[in-house]
């Protein structure tokens, strides 16, 4: 999951699927009247955390295009908005299926919507930046990680049609992290040094670690 954890509030005070741009406004007018807005039908699932095995394992391939696929996109949308993420893999709600979804800006505040099946990472490259990041499945924690600018992925609507999706900046990492959770990778494992320790100190800490109810 791509969260709003991680994106800091003061740094960017205008990013996030929150923004209430004029543009955001239209598209979710136009959406209202057609009944289509993403996650409208879906039902909010709890997310898995650090630790679930579900989290370290890689995804296994969609081959049924049905409404069972339609469902877990609607489900992951529902999800997604429900934390304030900006991204939302299918193995944070428990299914261990190659699917992510998305809704965020990048560097410009261009709003990028969508999902991806069976998606591949065909493209990662352009300058390395670390930035802070953070995953509803570490809640309320954040680290630099390093990401490609640039990134590229391939895969497939729920319906089965081919699509492509680029990514520069915020939403390159943005996709970057969702196939790394697809291949049972979470940013922590590519923190580095003293901010991974750092990192893992707090995890021992955290209040969902112990088993306590988030909050
Ligand atoms: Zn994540």
């Amino acid at each position: 999951m791509w969260t709003s954890a991680y994106r800091d509030p003061f740094a960017l005070p205008n990013h996030g699927p929150r923004a209430a741009g004029a543009g955001r406004g239209h598209r979710t007018l136009a959406a209202m009247r057609h009944g289509s807005i993403p996650g409208a039908r879906g039902r909010v699932r709890p997310l898995t955390l650090l630790g679930d095995p579900i989290l370290h394992q890689p995804c296994e391939d969609v081959t049924a295009f049905g409404p069972e696929l339609a469902t877990l996109v609607e489900d992951l949308f529902a999800t997604m908005y429900a934390s304030q993420g900006v991204g939302l893999a299918a193995n944070q709600v428990g299914e261990p299926l190659r699917v992510f979804v998305y809704d965020c800006p990048d560097d410009e505040d261009v709003r990028h919507l969508g999902h991806v099946v069976n998606p591949r990472l065909v493209e990662a490259d352009g300058v390395v930046i670390r930035g802070p990041e953070g995953c509803l499945s570490l809640p309320g924690l954040e680290a630099g990680t390093e990401r490609h600018d640039h990134a590229v992925v391939e895969g497939f609507t729920v319906t089965g049609d081919p699509v492509t999706v680029h990514g520069t900046g915020f939403f390159a990492r943005c996709l970057q992290h969702e196939m790394d959770h697809l291949e049972g990778r979470v940013y922590a494992d590519r923190v580095k040094g003293w901010r991974h320790r750092k990192l893992m100190r707090q995890v021992g800490r955290a209040s969902w670690r112990r088993g306590s109810v988030p909050t």
